[in-house]
């Protein structure tokens, strides 16, 4: 079952980027409003994530990264789980199956905190304030094979620090700190006026982005598109600068693809790129977004009402004397 473990957690864990994707969710799930990351080699040395959300039942952490539980019933946060990013429970058991995994826990109501090592280990007390951390350290040290497949320290960092960004910019209510290698590489206050929006985009893609963007604010049929769109004479030679969010959720479409296309035709000079950070905001019943756990990939009931929408709010943007 170890082996059916290190098989299954391929679905999931590629690569540090992918492992970071999950931890960071896992934060976010538990209501964390500060959530510090270190790293270190790009990632393959170590990724540890503390957070301050809800913490981890005691009786819950061997659970959480065992390779056996098929179907996992982890006891309520206190919090309700509105929007869960979680999809099957088995994030944190492939993890441990191909790497040396710890976590420590604590809830706020809990009078100690705990600690376990490993997909078998015990479950131990230990020191830490409400929150939970997670190390991950030597990622596919005993996969050699999956091991080779990764690329260089400073590749794999640049696919965790993408991963970090995108995250970054899903909650303005969420602050974050990205170090590597013990230097400090970002950190974004938590926000949640109105000016967050501003502040978080200049302070994750950069101020340049800011300056040379549209806004765009559109509503119509339940739908609303929001953020900025890079005008065309600041369009980009790397398709390095495309955040969209659907219910603050990250997306990578090909149907939300096309229509930011379509917008873009005629616009932009050729060769070049759109850069833009948006969000869509609708009815979570009409998406589905659990379609598959690592491919941001969603299905929207109405696939042509969003894909015209999309099209007509990033048009108007672009465009503002033909609305
Ligand atoms: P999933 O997120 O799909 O439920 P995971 O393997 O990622 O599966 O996590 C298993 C469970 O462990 C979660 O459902 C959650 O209850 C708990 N958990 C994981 N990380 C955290 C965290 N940082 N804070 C609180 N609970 C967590
Ligand atoms: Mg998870």
């Amino acid at each position: 079952s170890q082996l059916a473990n290190q098989i299954a957690a391929g679905e999931v864990v590629e690569r540090p980027a992918s492992v970071l994707k999950e931890l960071l969710e896992n934060s976010i799930d538990a209501g964390a409003d500060r959530i510090e990351v270190e790293v270190e080699k790009g990632g393959i040395g170590l990724i540890r994530v503390r957070d301050n959300g809800a913490g981890i039942h005691h009786e819950d952490l061997a659970l959480a990264v065992s390779p056996h539980a098929t179907s996992k019933v982890f006891h309520q946060n206190d919090l309700t789980r509105l929007v869960s990013l979680g999809f099957r429970g088995e994030a944190l058991a492939s993890i441990a199956s191909v790497s040396r995994l710890s976590i420590t826990t604590r809830r706020e109501a809990d009078e100690q905190g705990w600690r376990v090592e490993g997909s078998a280990g015990e479950v131990t007390p230990a020191a830490h304030p409400p929150g939970t951390t997670v190390e991950v350290r030597d990622l596919f040290f005993n996969t050699p094979g999956r091991r080779k497949f990764l690329r260089s320290e400073s590749t794999e960092w640049g696919h965790l620090e993408q991963v970090f960004r995108r995250l970054a910019l899903s909650r303005f209510e969420v602050g974050f700190s990205l170090m590597h290698n013990r230097r400090r590489i970002l950190q974004v206050r938590s926000a949640a006026a109105s000016d967050a929006l501003e502040r978080r985009i200049g302070e994750v893609t950069g101020r340049a982005f800011l300056k040379t963007s549209a806004v765009v604010d559109f509503s119509a049929a339940g739908l609303r598109l929001w953020g900025r769109v890079a005008g065309p004479e600041a369009a980009r030679s790397q398709a390095d600068l495309q955040y969209f969010y659907v219910n603050h959720r990250l997306v990578r479409d090909r149907l939300i693809g096309h229509a930011l296309r379509q917008a873009h035709r005629d616009i932009l000079p050729e060769g070049r790129h759109p850069g833009y950070v948006l969000f869509l905001e609708l009815d979570p019943t009409q998406v589905d977004v659990n379609v598959h756990p690592t491919k941001h990939e969603v299905r929207f009931r109405e696939a042509r009402l969003i894909h015209d929408f999309l099209y007509r709010a990033v048009r108007d943007a672009l465009e503002p004397d033909l609305s």
